[in-house]
């Protein structure tokens, strides 16, 4: 059987040309593939709450998207993906390929396919980048892909160590962090825009994940300028959600806003 979607058709003034001569209309309904749809494992507040148990292997992750970012079990390093290749980023700042068989208690990954392509200036920073891609993308209720590749003149990332059970909370791992600086380096900056709504599924905003030219080292994004770089845009009005079907999952208190420990884990 032939799978199909029925999608919100897409567009940014950027793109509004190209979708026309590509035969859809903004605000209209478009046929799409299934695979553009963005796939996400657990949640962002389990992950607050410390459940780092892997909830699906990397080798099934990869039937969902070819690009991404994420965690390991036991909250061990950052991850990458980027054009079908998956790197863990250790809390030694080193890229390491990822085998099949380890796993994701948390991950955000779609098949990247570019609809929109936009200008970005020499001296951007990460403050500056989000300003500009909020005032530039209407799409702000809608999810996006951002991939941005080229150089930077400067880059802080951080990873983080992993842990033994019983876990503690993310804030209390992200308190000892290591950080990584680069200086004029090449790579690619991989990740997502949420709507504010997701407020306790994902994260509100732009998670933004990096990776050098040569693979061998990246992290979770605190901090950027850019030198020379493109920026692609794929938008998607279609989440799939993994969640963990365990007990320790499902008696989780998640009620509770975690805005504010979201906002010292992740800056
Ligand atoms: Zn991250």
């Amino acid at each position: 059987m032939i799978k199909s979607q029925i999608y919100v058709g897409i567009a940014c003034v950027t793109c509004f040309i190209l979708g026309i001569m590509a035969g859809y209309l903004p605000g209209y309904y478009s046929v799409q593939s299934q695979d553009d749809g963005l796939t996400q494992v657990s949640t962002i507040d389990a992950i607050l709450n410390g459940l780092y148990d892997g909830v699906i292997t990397y080798g099934d992750l990869k039937d969902y998207g070819d690009f991404g970012i994420g965690t390991f079990e036991g909250l061990d390093g950052e991850m990458v993906a980027v054009n079908g290749d998956f790197y863990q980023i250790k809390a030694d700042g080193v890229a390491y390929p990822v085998d099949d068989d380890m796993t994701a208690p948390f991950a955000c990954v779609l098949f990247f396919d570019a609809d929109c392509e936009l200008p970005v200036w020499e001296g951007t920073n990460y403050t500056q980048f989000q300003d500009y891609l909020e005032g530039s993308i209407k799409e702000q209720n809608i999810f996006h892909a951002v991939k941005m590749e080229g150089t930077f003149g400067y880059v802080k990332t951080r990873s983080v160590p992993g842990q033994e059970k019983p876990y503690p909370p993310l804030v209390e791992v992200t308190a000892n962090q290591p950080t990584f600086e680069f200086h004029d380096i090449k790579g690619t900056i991989v990740g997502f825009y949420c709507p504010d709504y997701v407020e306790g599924l994902n994260v509100p905003g732009y998670h933004l994940h990096f990776i050098t030219e040569d693979r061998t080292a990246g992290g979770h994004i605190l901090e950027f300028d850019i030198n020379d770089a493109e920026l692609s845009v794929d938008y998607t009005s279609e989440l799939h959600i993994i969640l963990p079907n365990t007990e320790e999952f499902n008696s989780l208190d998640l009620t509770k806003s975690k805005k504010e420990e979201l906002e010292e884990a992740e800056k």
